[in-house]
């Protein structure tokens, strides 16, 4: 129903239309919603649901939902962790999440099968409309000027094909990008990939201040000749009962593309002791894995109408294969020039607060995710993670560095000298 003071034309569906309610589109859809704006969410699911993650939210992560007004205390139902545990090298270091003005001192872990129904009712409480099981397919656009004016869907069951219209689109679809696509806008050769596998495992280790991150995974399947592979594994406890185990690896590798996940994931989790459980008999459900696109890999984030956010705009942080935090600084940034937009008259004026959009997550992100792909370049050679493992992971000083610089958090003004020395690169670094 449109409100006698919505700014909605007779023939659209909604002022803007958001595909998908992961944390990019139900944190879009959130922020204009309590702006005053009709928004309409298009989800192929239905909540609750399942995705594949590791479930570990940092704390720009934490920043982003209580900017949101989520309420993160552990009463709410979140697990609280104080920092990271490094294990690699030989050393294992607790490294406790920076004191920082910017961001708080915790981080979180909540299985996304109940953090993602969380923020998408937040959106619907904020005014936004959310049609679930509907999978959109495409964009619809006007010949003559190109533009996006809508999507079409399959929705339901029966799979009905509908339609939906609107001036402003938000893709927030993820990795698959299926709207980007339709618009032309593929992915970027030039920016790293990642792949990611995990698995729920029944462990005594469930309840842990720490995320846990294990920073030599050597892929055994020639004995002869073991290879040291550009990525990390992780246990997550989930405080539940259960550990979240997986591994990431970057495509900078040679072994990219060629190496079997699910075996590395059951080859490294056979060489843990036995007794943390991570054995077939106390796995539960299957291993799941999806790629993880970094570094702005979908380019731009701003055309004809439609705006790139979170996986589907490629805002995985190439140093950690973080992506929740990023999906949702997007969506603010993405939410915060779609209501200037609508605030002006139609024409250059709109399309210039549009503009913004890629000119804003270019300044708050360009120049560090530059860095990122740059390092994931280097680590993608053999010899560069030897040495950085063997002479990096013993001196504690150095890794505090590291963790700010692979985590992003780091105060961007004032702060120690590691702060300085971050946000000082980050700038100078030609955004991405
Ligand atoms: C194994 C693994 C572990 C990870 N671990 C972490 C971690 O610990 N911490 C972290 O921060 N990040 C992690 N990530 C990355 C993180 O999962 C993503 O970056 C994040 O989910 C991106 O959010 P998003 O909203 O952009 O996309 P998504 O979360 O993928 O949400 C996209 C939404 O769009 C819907 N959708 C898709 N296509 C359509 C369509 N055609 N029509 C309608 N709806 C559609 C989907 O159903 C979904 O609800 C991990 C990723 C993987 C694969």
């Amino acid at each position: 129903m449109t409100s006698p003071t919505s700014r909605r034309s007779a023939e659209d569906d909604a002022e803007v239309i958001v595909v998908g309610a992961g944390p990019a589109g139900a944190t879009a859809a959130a922020y204009l919603a309590r702006a005053g704006l009709d928004v309409l969410v298009l989800e192929k699911s239905t909540f609750p649901r399942e995705k594949v993650c590791g479930d570990g939210i940092t704390p720009r992560g934490v920043k982003q939902l209580v900017d949101l007004g989520i309420d993160t205390r552990e009463e709410a139902g979140w697990l609280h962790n104080r920092g990271l545990r490094v294990v690699g090298g030989g050393v294992t270091l607790e490294l406790d999440w920076p004191d920082l003005a910017d961001f708080p001192p915790y981080g979180l872990v909540r299985p996304r099968h109940d953090f993602d129904d969380l923020l998408a009712r937040h959106a619907e409480k904020a005014g936004a409309r959310i049609v679930q099981h509907t999978s959109v397919t495409g964009a619809l656009r006007d010949d003559r000027t190109g533009r996006i004016t809508g999507v079409e869907a399959k929705s339901g069951p029966e799979r009905t094909p509908v339609t939906y219209h609107a001036p402003l689109v938000v893709a927030c679809d993820g990795v698959s990008a299926r709207l980007a696509l339709s618009m032309g806008l593929d992915k970027r050769d030039d920016r790293p990939m990642g792949v990611a596998v995990r698995r729920y495992y029944d462990s005594p280790r469930t309840c842990d201040d720490y995320l846990e991150s294990h920073l030599e995974l050597w892929d055994r399947s020639h004995p002869d000749e073991p290879k040291l592979l550009p990525g990390y594994g992780w246990l997550f406890g989930m405080g539940d009962g259960t550990v979240n185990a997986g591994l990431g690896i970057l495509s900078t590798s040679k072994a990219y593309g060629k190496t079997d996940y699910r075996a590395l994931l059951r080859a490294w989790l056979d060489g843990t002791p036995e007794e943390w459980g991570f054995r077939e008999e106390n796995a539960n459900g299957k291993v799941g894995g999806a790629a993880l696109p970094m570094g702005f890999n979908r380019t731009p984030h701003y055309r004809d109408g439609l705006l790139l956010v979170g996986d589907a705009g490629g805002m995985v942080n190439p140093f950690n294969g973080e992506g929740i935090a990023y999906a949702m600084e997007s969506a603010r940034l993405a939410a915060e020039c779609v209501v200037h937009a609508r605030a002006r008259p139609e024409g250059a004026s709109r399309e210039q607060a549009l503009a913004r959009y890629p000119a804003a997550v270019s300044e708050a992100l360009g120049g560090y995710f530059r860095l990122g792909n740059v390092f994931s370049t280097l680590i993608g050679n053999p010899t560069v993670m030897r040495m950085a493992t063997k002479h990096g992971l013993p001196r504690t000083t150095l890794m505090r560095f590291v963790l700010k610089l692979l985590a992003n958090l780091h105060d961007s003004k004032g702060g120690d000298v590691a702060d300085r020395v971050i946000s000082a690169t980050t700038r100078l670094t030609p955004s991405a």
